[in-house]
């Protein structure tokens, strides 16, 4: 996906939530780790960023392109589309 902003490809990632807070990884890395990224290095790796600290969420399936140039985050979330032409 294109940035709106720059026009520069996005990284698509996913987002991870636990006790200590929201981040965002690559798409990239979760598909080659089965963990979730713990030393700086892998971090690093991952591009992974905060998204909000507090209550965890989980979304393993959807995707969550970034652009850190522009510092867009953009979401395509199917199961929230609604119907184009409904009857
Ligand atoms: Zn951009």
């Amino acid at each position: 996906m294109d940035c709106p902003k720059c026009g520069d490809d996005m990284t698509a990632g996913i987002l991870m939530g636990g006790r200590d807070g929201v981040y965002w990884l690559s798409k990239e890395y979760r598909k080659k780790h089965a963990f979730a990224p713990v030393t700086k290095k892998a971090k690093e790796e991952a591009g992974m960023f905060a998204i909000r600290s507090g209550d965890g969420i989980f979304t393993p399936n959807e995707d969550f392109y970034v652009c850190k140039k522009c510092g867009l985050l953009t979401a395509e979330l199917p199961y929230i589309k609604e119907a184009a032409e409904s009857e």
